[in-house]
């Protein structure tokens, strides 16, 4: 059944394209290997499930809407004022906070493309205009970028490591991007994946550009640290950028079992970066494998290999989901393949293999 557009919804809704989660599928076996959403392999640490049980306890209540707890902890780790710090119920809510606070009619955003697949969907929600400037090979062009800012400028999202291709931008490279960009921009550097970074010539933003008056950095806990399924992330920014983004918090998003999560699993730290630690170690251990194997994969310092496929994406995929591989395709582009147990990476390896086009 047809139905008539409802006067009342926003023409935008139209065009704008659903968000598509990572997909699970199954082998006629019966196997199923989730590479598809750059989760982490591991479940829950003990003294994490322990914090998490202890609050559903009080499910009843409303959460603390300030996060004071989390907040506080996370001033700490992270060595800063509380007054900079802003949570969101994941850091795609924190995203779409952002552009709630700077986000006019007519304003532009830029970003690079291909890039994470929430800045058009969350930027053409917002009303806003996307400006997109094409990576450069597979990393980012921040020349380019940085020529594409105009006085309509908002915001610049620069996701580093980036995804889908892993690729991360250089200290210098960023500040010489940074000292370019006017103060009327915000300069968002999106380190949903920085735990994974092992090249030390890659920034930790909070660190290396903290200070800068229009530059706000996003982490989440759910990729190192586990706790997707909860929706935590946190931004880092000067105090007037994250006092504006707080205010843009659906109120009691950042439920109370997820703050929990969050200050335990920062508690637990050392053993959740040791994790981080081993799925490095196997995505170097794929990485070298698929070159080995003839495949051309660019420098990876996140937790998912880019394989540039081209028209082939779609039966590299179909591939894959036969032997109950689930990764990321994107049509007529590539496919991201997130690194997973050990074995888990082995069964994408054998499907690598046994693909008869290389992407040389
Ligand atoms: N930024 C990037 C670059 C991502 O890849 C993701 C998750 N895929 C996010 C932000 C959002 O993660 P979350 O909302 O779970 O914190």
């Amino acid at each position: 059944m047809s139905e008539p557009n409802s006067p009342y919804l926003r023409d935008a809704l139209e065009t704008i394209p659903a968000y598509k989660p990572g997909r699970t599928v199954v082998s006629p076996g019966g196997r199923s290997v989730k590479l598809s959403s750059n989760e982490s392999p591991y479940g829950p640490l003990p003294s994490v499930r322990e914090a998490v049980a202890a609050a559903a306890a009080d499910l009843n209540r409303y959460p603390d809407a300030a996060s004071a707890e989390l907040t506080a902890a996370l001033a700490h780790r992270f060595g800063v004022d509380e007054e900079r710090i802003a949570l969101g119920a994941g850091s795609v809510g924190l995203l779409q906070q952002i552009l709630a606070a700077t986000a006019d009619p007519g304003a532009e955003i830029v970003y690079a493309w291909r890039s994470f697949e929430a800045y058009p969907l969350l930027v053409e929600l917002s009303g806003a205009a996307p400006v997109t400037v094409p990576l450069r090979g597979e990393a980012h062009d921040l020349d380019a970028m940085a020529e594409a800012v105009t006085d309509r400028t908002r915001v610049v999202f620069v996701c580093n490591p980036n995804n889908p291709t892993g690729t991360a931008v250089r200290e210098s490279e960023l500040a010489a991007f940074l000292d370019r960009v006017p103060e009327h921009v915000l300069v968002v550097l999106d380190e949903a994946y920085r735990e994974y970074v092992r090249d030390p010539q890659v920034p930790d933003g909070v660190a290396s550009f903290g200070d800068r008056p229009n530059v706000a950095v996003l982490r989440t806990f759910s990729k190192a640290y586990g706790l997707a399924a909860l929706r935590a992330g946190f931004m880092i920014a000067p105090p007037r950028i994250a006092t504006a983004v707080r205010k843009t918090l659906v109120p009691f998003a950042v439920n109370h079992v997820a703050q929990a999560a969050a200050v335990a699993s920062l508690a637990a730290e050392k053993e959740l970066l040791e994790r981080v630690d081993a799925t490095v170690k196997e995505r170097e251990r794929v990485r070298d494998a698929l070159l080995a194997d003839g495949w051309e994969v660019p420098t990876t310092e996140a937790n998912f290999v880019w394989l540039r496929l081209g028209e082939h994406t779609g039966d590299f995929a179909a591939a894959a989901a036969a032997e109950g591989v689930a990764v990321r395709a994107f049509p007529g582009e590539g496919a991201r393949v997130s690194i997973g147990a050990a074995e888990d990476n082995d069964a994408f390896l054998d499907v690598a293999r046994e693909f008869p086009h290389r992407n040389r």
